[in-house]
């Protein structure tokens, strides 16, 4: 049990440093949880933007779900309008069924990929005027 935890504590050490919030793009932090129930604290990862638990995703499939929505303009909640909500609610949703799917095929696994992803092309070219643009965004919602 002991052995178990310390690699998932491990495995979350190098999450915290790789992996991105999949609702939001940003950091994550490892938080210590106090549940009364159990002895030990449990460490977990966090996203202080979105104030709340994050497994994390690689960045490059954030990057790739971003893309993809912008691109595609893809919305899965239209009931909801089409708005900067809409849009990380559809990037999660995008990011999660490319996440099920490099995990299905054997790419990756909670500690990485198992084959180093070619990022270089298009897709990042692309990505670093949506990022600009990104900034903007927030930039506009943080300061109306
Ligand atoms: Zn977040």
């Amino acid at each position: 049990m002991q052995k178990q935890n310390e690699k998932r504590l491990d495995v979350l050490k190098k999450r915290v440093q790789r992996c991105v919030c999949k609702s939001c793009g940003g950091p994550l932090s490892l938080r210590q949880l106090d549940y009364n129930e159990f002895e030990d604290a449990r460490i977990e990862l966090f996203c202080e933007h979105c104030d709340k638990l994050e497994f994390g995703i690689e960045p490059e499939l954030y990057t790739s779900a971003q893309y993809y929505v912008d691109e595609y303009r893809v919305n899965f909640y239209p009931d909801m309008g089409n708005n900067q909500m809409t849009r990380r609610m559809s990037i999660s949703y995008v990011a999660d069924i490319m996440n099920w799917a490099m995990q299905h095929m054997g790419y990756l696994t909670k500690e990485g990929f198992t084959v180093a992803p070619d990022m270089e092309g298009k897709i990042l070219q692309e990505c670093i005027v949506l990022n600009d643009q990104m900034a903007d965004d927030l930039e506009k919602e943080l300061m109306p």
